[in-house]
């Protein structure tokens, strides 16, 4: 079902990403599952088609489009049946590059954005660490100052795209004698730079094309022009790109319960039991139409949060509603789903059974469902 914010323009986007993701990434997710990440021959592909450049301003190569665009991109990404392609592609075009577009000043726009929308470069955003995830303000990565730079040292974790990207933002304490959230900078560290590694790519549950890396900041040092806007502001820069990144993971999100339910309505339609489809038990059919309901309601809310951010309102209450309502939606949805698909919903080469695994990240990443719902209850 169309959204009522999604116009003509934005429509025809959703039709060649969807054309490409059906065509060029369906038929191989399996393939880079196996692998643990996508090819970078796939990432190339995508920055030349413009896929990485919608959110870009015009003067730095891109389409200077608004969330909206970016929650239709990620939709049809979600639509990969790949939770790791799409995360791999969602974190260059949403999670990390924003840091430059929104705060960098107009040296490092000009030396990176070019580059993040052609997909010459590919980005990562490192925040967490092992005691630190959902709360931001207690990292213990710490830099100072030393020459025309900055010296960083500290561990990161989960880092997605960690192991290869060219650009990882790193989130690291700048001033420690304040307490909470002042004191933290962001800095772009490229790779291959001194005392910079991924020291292991992380297994998990789902996610597997995706590449979940540990870094090690050992001493590394990184010229003042690498500190991403102000000294000290970066908790601030690190809450506002959480609108950025929710409303792409929840877009994303939809588009995978959209998909997983037209592959359960296929297979419950051919499925015999009892003498007849699947589809022919009302239980069965009345349980999907409820979570198709919730799917439409979903979706309009998160495009309801993307136009308000858009339009420059505080949307956090309303963006921190869509991370908590979809991210355990889409998992309520999956879970319907591989119920339906019976014994072959449990079978690793069922694409249903690698679709609830990759959603389960979904009310935990980017904000857990808990965290999301105190950002809502303060504003209550
Ligand atoms: C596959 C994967 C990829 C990731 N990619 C990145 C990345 O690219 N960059 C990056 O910086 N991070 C990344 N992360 C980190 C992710 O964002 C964090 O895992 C997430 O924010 C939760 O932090 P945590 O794991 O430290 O859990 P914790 O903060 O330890 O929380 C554990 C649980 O406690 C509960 N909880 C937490 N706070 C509250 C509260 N206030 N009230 C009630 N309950 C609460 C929640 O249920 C939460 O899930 C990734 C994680 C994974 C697993």
């Amino acid at each position: 079902m169309r959204s009522i914010y999604v116009d003509d323009d934005l429509q025809a986007i959703r039709d060649q990403v969807r054309e490409y993701v059906e065509r060029e990434l369906v038929p191989n997710v399996e393939q880079w599952e196996e692998a643990g990440e996508v090819p970078r021959e796939v990432l190339d592909e995508m920055g030349k088609l413009g896929f990485f450049a919608l959110r870009i301003p015009e003067e730095y190569g891109g389409l200077g489009m608004g969330h909206i665009a970016s929650v239709v991109f990620a939709e049809e990404m979600g639509r990969s049946t790949s939770g790791g392609t799409s995360i791999t592609v969602l974190v260059h075009t949403d999670l990390a590059t924003p840091y430059v577009t929104n705060f960098g000043n107009q040296e490092q726009k000009a030396r990176w954005l070019p580059k993040f929308a052609s997909g010459e470069l590919i980005t990562a955003i490192a925040v967490t660490e092992p005691d630190a995830g959902s709360d931001v303000a207690g990292i213990r990565a710490r830099a100072r100052r030393d020459g025309d730079g900055w010296r960083i040292n500290g561990t990161k974790m989960f880092i997605t795209n960690g192991g290869f990207a060219d650009v990882v933002f790193v989130a690291a304490k700048t001033n420690p004698d304040v307490k909470g959230s002042r004191g933290i900078s962001i800095f772009a560290v490229e790779k291959g730079t001194e005392g910079f590694a991924a020291s292991r790519a992380l297994d998990k549950m789902g996610w597997h094309a995706s590449n979940t890396a540990e870094l090690v900041l050992d001493d590394v040092w990184v010229p003042d022009s690498h500190l991403i806007g102000e000294e000290n502001e970066g908790f601030y820069y690190i809450m506002e790109n959480f609108q950025n990144e929710r409303l792409a993971l929840m877009g994303a999100a939809i588009g995978e319960a959209q998909k997983a339910i037209d592959l359960t309505l296929d297979y419950v339609k051919e499925r015999e039991v009892f003498g007849e489809p699947l589809w022919e038990k009302q239980a069965v059919r009345q349980r999907l139409a409820m979570r198709q309901a919730e799917v439409d309601a979903g979706r309009e809310l998160v495009y309801k949060a993307a136009w308000l951010t858009d339009q420059g309102e505080d949307s956090v209450r309303l963006v921190s509603e869509v991370k908590a309502l979809v991210g355990e939606l889409v998992n309520r949805v999956v879970y319907d789903c591989v119920q339906f698909h019976g014994g072959m919903g449990f079978i690793t080469e069922s694409t249903i059974e690698r679709m609830y695994r990759d959603a389960r990240i979904a009310s935990i990443g980017g904000g857990a469902t808990e965290v999301m719902l105190e950002e809502v209850a303060k504003r209550l």
